[in-house]
């Protein structure tokens, strides 16, 4: 795939050579994250929603409209006359790029390009036999191929890829320090994906960049400080306090899962005994119906089944079992609650299905833990997200790096570009 580039990502080969600059502009993404997820703004309203001087929103605006990456529309409001000249409004110029995310599962993976306001315009699933190393990149470089394949033909196009994957990612190093879920450690992703496919590639925390979505497309578009928590065959948690992405020293940021909710509760697959994810996890449920003497469920749908039947002991079991899971999650929540006293608290995940049988004895437990107001200011959402809102989050993860890259002034027609 010979790409033309002319932003190198911080980390990548190459960064702070020619063609490409280290380090990114936050002020520059959170511009752009704000007109993307406004639909539309005059700079002055950009300097009112982030709270910042028009000088400031000037210079983060100037080289994303010479590139391409905004537009200006007709002003849509006309100021009275005394008040001067009406203000332009400035849009994302959808058409300027796509970009490709990837979401790793345990046992598939979730592609979709999208554009550059990151709606969907392909989306495929693979199936993964296995889940190595090896097995999964040559996957995911194959999925990215194909994807771009399906973006208009400049090479210029394709701004590059996100990769989102469950556990420790250090986005810095760019890569997957350790993955309980995929048994991966020290796995060089965006390095590799990089490489091979000779597109920006970036790796993030796939519950990160649910948030980054979240912040950019969902419920969270008007927050500046919200927490995600992920309930499914795992449970995870993002943060965006304070206008960012808030990863922690060394991306470790928001591992509730590993919260001890009981202190003499079920091994962890971290080793450690109690953790809320051994507690409220699919599997641990399904354990849990199991050591109540109630039956094997297959999954976790048969578990919803069986508790909605109502009557007799296996349905009070796995009654009780989705009841013990949302008390630990309440407790989790409590702690997530009085630590972080967050504007937006969003409930996600495949989870979220059973939510009729945990949510009664989570709220109870967030009742009777959370400190004066902490979670009563809390707007508490709850939504069913699916497999490509994950990879959308992914698809985030590169524009973001991408506009915070972005090599400042005109273009230099034959200008070499860099390379990975
Ligand atoms: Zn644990």
């Amino acid at each position: 795939m010979a790409v033309n580039r002319r932003f190198v990502l911080p980390g990548e080969a190459g960064a702070g050579g020619q063609g490409g600059r280290a380090g990114t502009d936050s002020t520059r993404t959170s511009v752009f994250a704000a007109i993307l997820a406004e639909g539309s703004l005059s700079r002055g309203d950009v300097a009112d929603l982030l709270g910042v001087a028009p000088s400031t929103v000037t210079k983060a605006v100037t080289p994303l409209l010479a590139d391409g990456y905004l537009e200006e529309t007709d002003a849509a409001r006309t100021p009275a006359p005394s008040l001067g000249r009406p203000s332009k409004r400035l849009r994302v110029n959808k058409a300027r790029h796509a970009a490709i995310g990837v979401k790793i599962c345990q046992d598939r993976l979730i592609g979709v390009l999208t554009n550059l306001r990151t709606e969907i315009m392909d989306h495929r699933l693979v199936r993964l036999p296995e889940h190595s190393p090896g097995a999964v990149l040559d996957a995911v470089c194959e999925l990215a191929a194909t994807l771009a394949a399906s973006a208009p033909a400049d090479p210029d196009h394709v701004l590059g890829i996100g990769v989102g994957l469950s556990g420790h990612v250090d986005a810095e190093q760019r890569t997957s320090r350790h993955s309980a879920l995929l048994g991966w450690n020290d796995v060089d992703v965006a390095g590799e994906v990089g490489r091979r496919t000779g597109l920006p590639t970036v790796v993030g925390n796939d519950v990160n960049a649910l948030v980054v979505g979240q912040r950019w497309f969902g419920p969270a578009r008007d927050c500046a400080s919200f927490a995600v928590v992920t309930v499914g065959a795992g449970i995870g948690c993002g943060l965006f306090l304070n206008g960012g992405l808030y990863t922690g020293t060394s991306g470790m940021a928001g591992e509730i899962g590993h919260v001890p909710v009981q202190p003499d509760g079920p091994v962890c697959n971290c080793g450690r005994r109690g953790c809320l994810e051994a507690v409220a996890s699919y599997d641990a449920v399904l354990r849990a119906i199991e050591a109540r003497g109630g039956p094997r469920c297959h999954d976790i749908d048969e578990a919803i089944d069986l508790a909605r039947r109502g009557t007799g002991p296996d349905a009070a079991a796995a009654a009780a079992a989705f009841a013990e899971a949302g008390g630990a999650l309440g407790r989790a929540l409590a702690w997530l609650y009085n630590m972080l006293n967050p504007e937006k608290l969003i409930i996600a995940g495949e989870g979220v299905k059973a939510q009729a049988l945990f949510r009664p004895s989570m709220t109870e437990a967030v009742r009777a833990h959370t400190f004066s107001t902490a979670a009563r200011d809390c707007d508490e959402t709850t939504i069913l997200i699916d497999d490509t809102d994950w990879a959308r989050g992914a698809a985030c993860l590169v524009i973001d790096a991408a506009i915070g890259a972005l090599e400042l002034g005109p273009r230099t027609p034959g200008a070499p570009a860099a390379r990975p």
